[in-house]
């Protein structure tokens, strides 16, 4: 990816953990490397199709005089996600705060904390069997919308779909979404937990009837077995349920460990599941 560099960009504000750092303030620069394409400003000589580097080192400037935090991790955390938040056309940055006058008792030329943040594409599925259920769907499409650390690209058709996992209940309705977020996965599923949450989720029986199921199935190549998050999904490749719509928005996405696109998985399902009777609902905007 193409990048703009901004070199020891020179501000003078007041973080640190000391008072005095808080109250006098010292000399902070910043670099910065904002990767974006910049072929089509390129070709053009188009400034409004790319990213006005003043205006990122005027953002840069202004928030480092108006905050004031002790660790310039938190520096670097917070203005990078405000950068990201506001230069849509920058899709990851490395950032580093410098602070050559730091409060250490010993000969060094310079501290500095170095940081790399970006959005990351993800693809979640949605399901529902109780209550209105295309509702808490679009509902919850709704309330990612809503959230400025998500984008919401593409969201599939909502699908009827039989219950999975041998337990009697209602049918469900499933769909894809395709999400570009600045969240880790483990914040993206606090944010998913917070969704369902809202809409009356009760976590009773495993697999059984549910207001509103929000699961993460890929984030961009991230593989990962913790205690209460598995990316890719465990089951997405055994689940029409899933792959049905997933295939509708994202039909090469690759499964990073079966290394197998959506296609592929669904291709695999055992007839019996694939031919079940899928309904499609509608399509939304
Ligand atoms: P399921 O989605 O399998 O029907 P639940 O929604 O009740 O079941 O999820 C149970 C737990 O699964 C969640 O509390 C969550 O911590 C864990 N989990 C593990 N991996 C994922 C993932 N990729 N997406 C969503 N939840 C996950
Ligand atoms: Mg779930």
């Amino acid at each position: 990816m193409d990048q703009i560099i901004i070199e020891n960009l020179q501000v003078y504000a007041y973080h640190g953990v000391y008072r005095e750092e808080r109250e006098k303030g010292q000399h902070f620069y910043i670099n910065a490397a904002l990767e974006t394409n910049t072929t089509l400003a390129g070709t053009l000589d188009d400034l409004e199709l790319s990213t006005n580097y003043g205006e990122v080192c005027r953002f840069l400037d202004g928030f480092m005089k108006t905050h004031t935090y002790q660790l310039i991790e938190t520096v670097a955390e917070k203005a990078a996600e405000g950068i990201l938040l506001q230069f849509p056309k920058i899709r990851r940055l490395t950032l580093e705060i410098r602070k050559p006058e730091a409060p250490v008792r010993l000969p060094f030329e310079s501290i500095s904390v170095k940081i790399m943040r970006g959005w990351h594409r993800a693809y979640l599925s949605g399901g529902s069997n109780m209550g209105d259920r295309k509702r808490h769907l679009e509902e919850a499409i709704e309330a990612l919308r809503a959230d400025d650390k998500c984008r919401v690209l593409r969201v599939s058709d909502l699908i009827d779909t039989k219950p999975y996992g041998g337990v009697e209940q209602d049918l469900f309705l499933n769909c894809a979404m395709e999400i570009e977020t600045l969240y880790t996965p483990e914040m993206l599923l606090e944010k998913l937990h917070e969704i369902e949450q809202a809409h009356g989720r009760e976590r009773q029986i495993h697999w059984g009837p549910r207001t509103l199921d929000l699961d993460i199935l890929l984030y961009e190549g991230c593989i990962m077995a913790a205690e209460d998050l598995t990316i890719p999904h465990i089951d997405m490749h055994n689940r029409c349920f899933v792959l049905e719509p997933l295939k509708q928005i994202a039909p090469y996405a690759e499964h990073p460990v079966l290394h197998k696109s959506v296609c592929q998985m669904y291709e695999e399902l055992p007839e019996a599941e694939r031919s079940q009777d899928i309904d499609c609902l509608r399509r939304l905007p």
